[in-house]
């Protein structure tokens, strides 16, 4: 049974026409799905609404094709058609008890219009305010004839989200879109009713929720997404102004690098002064994001009266499951989104996204993937898994929960692999989740047996005799200089000193003095071993090939906030540059463009170019089975890294996908179930 401290967590609550069942509300939230995939939309919404979610929003949906985020799937509400895709996920949703919201969205000045090719418009005639996009395109000037366009749209998309079934409709006024340019005392400098004063400079919102009350007729609650902060006292007033109007308040920062925040630099609940300020100014209930995943922190939080539903993106995306978990006090199987935005980084990508820890989000329809279920084995036959990092984790507790009789080996005493050396870096923390819920998990399943400290060779994982083998020995960091811009090792001339980055991953000691990184692979681990670098009182250099330092980091929103923060560390960020030789006391690079080459004084070399896959287990099994000198062994595989190195989601996603096969007639991987919109 769950504490009764929850208890208000699972209270109903009225949001004007319709009352949600319970306080978890899975607030607008991308998914690389849009209109492009109804069916993956609809089944990945049904999955959050499975899971408990009182109430199930869609993503950003444009009501008219001048606002197009082209290379972004966004969804849409321009016509009928739209109406039917939408309409497979509000049935799925309400299957579940659950209520459907839609984020009606113009998106200014900040989208292109690659596709519908029709003019941006914006509050100015400036340069599209993107900022993942350089495009040299200008938006037009609004002119009122715009402005009276734009309240007919919303309108128009309005009653076509009722008429799709959705129960909570949003007027969408920040994050850089099109309302959030009129709020802005800076960007707007109109000089008719829609500029200048305060109350001007709200009136498009205010006219938006009320035609959007009058549009859905009472059939829908209104719902209005908008930003407040602590540093700027006039986004209070401009709420008073509105406080009373919409059925429901969805708050968050200006700041979108902490409402998304990676968990590197945001803490969980960073949202709650600047909202219970707000809260205090409006007798509507309010919702707002934090990425919480304690339900002691969702409780206080509601009982503090800073919100009245708990709102989570990223939390419902690692467990569409938190709220059902919670109610039946299961707390220990909660799995705890890490905060590491992988999935934000692949809606930013144009794909579907995906998790970390939840590898079958995403994957509901095409490949009827559940969180919580999975199929169990035909027989009892007995699995071996070789090595415990997030692939040989996430196989074993799935092989465990299937049936099999698993036996998981590691060669160290630790369990985790590269998640257990990384989570010791400066702000990876709470990766180590991956590792402990997996853990926590197996410890309950009495068909998985642990062994620690069991380094496998070949013949050892024979002898186990079992019927199949996964090797999930991982890969390691090399310290070649080979990689994106590199063909071919390094040498290395006397005196000089290359330390690859696996000592410091170990905690190894590592050579005193300036030390440069070569940074090729442009994520997380070369800005982290840099701070870690600073933290042992090393001088430190970052040398990239890209434009900045962690450039993937773009992706993952957290490119400014790691380069703020190296600089602010006093790490020197070298950029453009590859790798050339390395001497005693120097390393040369050269400009990636002209070529021309330069002499760094520097005490030794970290190249972060690529890894090596650790296969020799798998590569000597591999030659035995096929000289059929395997006999029983009815199954070999490698997965995770040992496979192909990549980031931790691939780890945990190959995992699960060898355990989820294992036996399966035929792989789920082709032919899937292909969307069309
Ligand atoms: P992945 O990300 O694919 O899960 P990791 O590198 O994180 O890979 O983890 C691989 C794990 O495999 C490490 O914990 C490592 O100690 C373990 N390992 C490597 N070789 C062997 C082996 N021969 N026997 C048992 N465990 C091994
Ligand atoms: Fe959380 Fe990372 Fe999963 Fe996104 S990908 S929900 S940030 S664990």
């Amino acid at each position: 049974m769950r504490p009764a401290s929850y208890d208000l967590l699972f209270e109903p609550l009225r949001l004007g026409p319709v009352t949600t069942r319970n306080r978890f509300y899975q607030v607008p939230h991308c998914s690389g799905m849009g209109w492009q995939r109804p069916r993956t939309q609809a089944a990945m919404r049904a999955m959050k609404a499975e899971g408990g979610w009182g109430v199930v929003c869609t993503e950003y949906c444009s009501v008219h094709p001048s606002s197009d985020d082209g290379h972004y799937p966004f969804a849409r509400l321009w016509g009928p058609e739209d109406v039917r895709a939408h309409a497979l996920t509000t049935e799925a949703i309400h299957a579940q008890g659950a209520l459907a919201g839609v984020e009606l969205w113009h998106g200014g000045a900040a989208v292109a219009n690659f596709d519908t090719r029709l003019p941006t418009r914006g509050i100015a005639s400036r340069p599209v305010t993107n900022t993942a996009m350089t495009h040299p395109g200008q938006s037009r000037l609004l002119d009122r004839a715009d402005i009276r366009a734009l309240r007919g749209w919303q309108v128009e998309a309005a009653r076509r989200a009722v008429e799709a079934g959705f129960d909570l409709v949003y007027v969408y006024a920040t994050h850089g879109y099109l309302l959030s340019e009129f709020l802005d005392p800076v960007a707007n400098r109109r000089s008719d009713e829609y500029g200048g004063s305060l109350e001007n400079r709200v009136r498009i919102v205010r006219e938006l929720i009320e035609e959007t009350r009058e549009a859905v007729a009472g059939r829908a609650a209104v719902a209005t997404r908008f930003s407040v902060d602590l540093q700027e006292p006039e986004s209070y007033e401009a709420f008073a102004l509105l406080a009373e109007l919409p059925d429901l308040w969805d708050l968050t920062v200006r700041d979108y690098d902490i409402e998304m925040g990676g968990s590197r630099f945001v803490a969980q609940g960073a949202l709650e002064a600047s909202v219970a300020r707000a809260r205090a100014l409006t007798t509507k209930p309010v919702v707002a994001v934090g990425r919480f995943t304690s339900p002691d922190t969702m409780a206080r939080v509601l009982r503090s009266g800073a919100q009245d539903l708990i709102g989570a993106a990223r939390p419902s995306i690692a467990d569409p499951f938190l709220p059902s978990k919670i109610e039946s006090g299961r707390i220990e199987d909660i799995r705890e989104c890490i905060g590491c935005n992988v999935c934000y980084a692949h809606d930013t990508l144009g794909v579907p996204i995906r998790c970390t820890q939840n590898p079958t989000m995403g994957e509901e329809w095409r490949r009827g993937w559940h969180p919580e279920r999975v199929p169990p084995a035909k027989r009892r036959e007995r699995v071996l898994v070789v090595g415990a990092g997030p692939a040989g984790l996430e196989a074993a507790r799935v092989l465990g929960e299937r049936g099999f009789e698993v036996l998981l080996a590691e060669a160290s005493r630790t369990l985790g692999g590269r998640v257990a050396a990384e989570s010791r870096l400066p702000g990876l923390a709470e990766w180590g989740r991956v590792r402990d819920w997996r853990v926590g998990q197996i410890e309950k399943l009495a068909g998985v047996s642990l062994f620690r400290e069991s380094p496998m060779a070949a013949a050892d994982a024979l002898a186990v005799e079992a019927d199949h083998i996964l090797v999930a020995t991982g890969a390691r960091w090399t310290s070649d200089g080979i990689g994106r811009s590199r063909n071919r090792p390094l040498e290395v001339p006397e005196g000089a000193l290359v330390v690859a980055a696996e000592a410091l991953l170990s905690g190894a000691q590592t050579p005193p003095g300036h030390a440069v990184i070569f940074d090729d692979d442009h994520y997380y681990l070369g800005p982290v071993l840099a701070l870690a670098l600073r933290a042992r009182g090393n001088a430190v250099t970052l040398v990239t090939t890209a434009g900045r330092a962690g450039d993937w980091s773009g992706h993952t929103g957290e490119a400014q906030a790691t380069n703020a923060g190296l600089l602010r560390a006093g790490v020197r960020i070298v950029t453009n540059r590859r790798l050339e030789a390395v001497a005693p006391g120097a390393v040369t690079t050269a400009c990636v463009f002209a070529g021309e080459r330069q002499d760094l004084a520097a005490d030794w070399l970290l190249p972060l170019t690529r890894r090596e896959p650790v296969d020799g287990l798998y590569r000597e099994l591999a030659a035995l089975q096929e000289a059929g000198e395997t006999p029983g062994l009815k199954g070999l595989q490698r997965i995770g890294d040992c496979e192909a190195p990549n980031i931790i989601a691939a780890a945990v996603y190959s995992g699960y996908k060898a355990a989820v096969e294992l036996e399966a007639e035929s792989s789920t991987l082709w032919p899937w179930r292909r969307d069309v919109a």
